[in-house]
């Protein structure tokens, strides 16, 4: 689990202790975590008019001044858990349009930490692939920027082929793709080079995970997206030798154990697979069956 997401959940245990809380929209895509705190009476809404406690939180991903104005509004007394990286993603897009540029943010349109860098600004555009650079208007000067969480070979695609398009156009770009992000994908296609199959752990819906997956399906053709150990099969891993197992930003150690307890489980007791065949972790750790 990155930092950004620990601290956030860290922070919400700790406002749940002294009074009813809710977490504006979803704190992290990981059933098991959501259940956690649930238990903990921390309840989760995905708009501001849904709120029934006084106080509410921003995710890890950040919101916009004026999503957080019309929270405020509303009576709530709001809590930010944003990540110090997406809030230096906030600094950097606000630097760009300061400085004149036309905002491109490189990622999902609709994701939430997206929404959250573009909702204050006047005119912008988002893009996630060769076609929507293509799509783009001509601007005298462009600001180009990233979702955190974005692939950075992608990001900085994206930017040259935008300096490509509009050659006579200013392009400056602010790398905002954080750091724990950043290692993660290389680690993983590290690993996918290494393994006959990757499992890869994450929420359905997290981002991250699923560029974590499409990262190493590019040099591993049987690639796994699970979100705990019981989605696991044994036929997957049929004359596997080497399997790597990497996660998604916001899923619990304790779920990634099980899927290792699980893996190390059916080297043991699958026929037609070594025994002695380890069990790589993303750092690359070997782990003996
Ligand atoms: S993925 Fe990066 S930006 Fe997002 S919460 Fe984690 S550290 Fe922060």
């Amino acid at each position: 689990m990155c930092f950004g997401v620990r601290d956030a959940i860290a922070l919400a245990l700790e406002r749940a202790q002294t009074e009813p809380l809710t977490i504006l929209g979803d704190l992290v895509h990981n059933e098991r975590v959501l259940a956690e705190l649930r238990a903990r009476g921390i309840r989760v809404a995905q708009h501001p008019a849904d709120v029934e406690t006084a106080a509410a939180m921003v995710t890890a991903h950040g919101a916009s001044e004026k999503a957080m104005i019309r929270a405020r509004e509303r009576g709530l007394a709001l809590t930010e858990a944003t990540c110090p990286l997406v809030r230096v993603a906030h600094r950097a897009v606000a630097r760009l349009v300061r400085e004149g540029c036309h905002p491109v943010i490189i990622g999902k349109r609709d994701h939430v930490e997206v929404r959250g860098l573009t909702e204050d600004l006047a005119d912008f555009d988002v893009v996630l692939s060769e076609a929507d650079i293509f799509g783009l208007r001509e601007r005298a000067r462009f600001g180009v920027a990233a979702q955190t969480t974005q692939p950075i070979e992608r990001v900085r695609r994206l930017a040259e082929l935008l300096r490509l398009r509009f050659p006579v156009s200013e392009v400056r770009f602010i790398d905002t793709v954080c750091q724990p992000t950043k290692q993660r994908q290389n680690a993983a296609l590290q690993l996918a080079r290494q393994s006959d199959v990757v499992v890869v752990i994450g929420g359905a819906h997290s981002n991250n995970t699923h560029e974590l997956v499409c990262a190493c399906s590019r040099d591993c053709s049987r690639v796994h997206h699970v979100q705990t150990a019981g989605d696991l099969r044994p036929e997957w891993f049929a004359q596997a030798r080497t399997v790597g197992i990497t996660a998604g930003t916001s899923t619990p150690d304790s779920v990634i154990d099980e899927v290792e307890q699980w893996l190390l489980n059916c080297a043991a007791a699958l026929p037609d697979t070594p025994a002695a065949g380890p069990v790589l972790t993303q750092h690359g750790q070997l782990k003996a069956a």
